[in-house]
């Protein structure tokens, strides 16, 4: 038996056959397919952030702190700057919100356990729910006569009276769609399932326009809620792999149960505390992300195609005559954006003012033989 059929035959039935997730990680000039923060980390921060893992690195022959008791500090500090107060034992972080997310799913979810999400949203829900033995079921976007990526409340609390599922996905802003959600339809669906885990992805809450308020606000009184964020965006820590959220202090406690001890390192607590320390700095960035970001809207209008309202650093669009068409004619252009597997849809991250103008000048180019 060769190598693969050998592992194929030891590996869980329910993975065989499956595709690992990645969007493709190509050296181009203009990448923008992984909605990440496009500008450096500002130098006085990496000037901090050597320093920090400078002085923690003669420690390393010791663990971290398992609790990352500063980390949850400093990230209770951050949140709390918007309308909700939330201390140290609200917070729980981990490396990435994927890890943040694999947590909970390992706590609430597992076999005979189910988890709804509302299609088209952030592809990794299913895949963590999967991976955690959890069975996905696939709910459905769309409000009739309304804008096809909305989620209505009476759709949302209908499928999750029919499916009764042990944990709910809320996405917020909406990964690849980018609208973010009322908080109506988020009290409405936890209301409606009166056992289960609510989860809010706010992966992109910093880019929302006014108005939006976070699920953050919804937290008290409500202990089966959580609401997760990350560095990775608005942050512009992707590298660093910091994600975390808050929750009631019990709910956080249950996670102590699935973490691996130590799992957040002595170096990633380091970057992330003088990321935090300097946060003005690091999120300065976001305004003139979002300055981009409603550019490509109506630019995108502009030349006739179809980008739906966005309250994150993207825009997803619709008007292609074939999406993976005009994927690899703007690859060739030197352009990378997102082909998320929505028919006559593409998802391009708002870069730098040059990474936009180069997406906007090559779609326009393609556009009278793409659309
Ligand atoms: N949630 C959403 C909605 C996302 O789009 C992403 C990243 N693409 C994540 C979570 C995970 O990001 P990270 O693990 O880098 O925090």
């Amino acid at each position: 038996m060769d190598a693969r059929s050998a592992v194929e035959s030891m590996l869980r039935p329910d993975l065989r056959g499956r595709t690992a997730y990645g969007a493709p990680q190509l050296d181009v000039p203009v990448a923008l397919n992984t909605n990440e923060n496009s500008y450096a980390v500002p130098d006085v921060v990496v000037s901090a952030m050597t320093e920090a893992v400078a002085a923690a690195a003669a420690g390393l022959n010791r663990y971290p702190d398992r609790e990352f008791t500063a980390l949850r500090e400093a990230l209770a500090g951050y949140l709390s700057r918007g309308a909700t107060m939330v201390t140290p034992d609200e917070v729980w972080a981990g490396n990435g919100s994927n890890e943040v997310l694999l947590h909970l799913l390992q706590a609430f979810g597992g076999p005979g356990r189910t988890a709804l999400g509302f299609t088209p949203a952030y592809s990794m829900h299913p895949i963590i729910t999967t991976t955690t033995g959890t069975t996905w079921v696939d709910g459905m976007r769309g409000v009739p006569g309304a804008g096809a990526f909305d989620l209505d409340p009476a759709s949302a609390v209908a499928q999750v009276r029919d499916h009764r599922p042990d944990v709910v996905f809320l996405c917020s802003p909406n990964n690849p769609t980018g609208t973010a959600l009322d908080l109506a339809v988020v009290e409405a669906v936890h209301d409606a399932a009166p056992t289960a885990l609510v989860v809010v992805d706010e992966a992109y809450a910093e880019f929302a326009r006014p108005g939006t308020p976070s699920a953050l606000t919804l937290l008290a009184g409500r202990p089966r809620l959580v609401v997760t964020r990350t560095m990775s965006k608005a942050f512009a820590l992707a590298g660093g792999r910091v994600g975390y959220l808050a929750a009631d202090p019990a709910l956080v406690d249950a996670l102590r149960l699935v973490r691996m001890p130590y799992h957040l390192s002595t170096q990633t607590q380091a970057v992330a505390l003088a990321a935090l320390r300097h946060a003005d700095l690091m999120l300065e960035t976001v305004g003139a992300i979002k300055e981009q970001r409603d550019r490509l809207v109506e630019g995108l209008a502009a030349i006739g195609l179809d980008p739906v309202p966005s309250d994150a650093n993207f825009v997803l669009f619709g008007g292609l005559a074939d999406a993976h068409g005009t994927w690899s004619a703007l690859l060739e252009r030197g352009v990378l954006v997102r082909d998320v597997g929505i028919p006559h849809y593409l998802r391009v991250t708002a870069g730098t003012p040059q990474e936009t103008t180069r997406f906007l000048d090559a779609i326009t180019d393609l556009v009278p033989t793409h659309r």
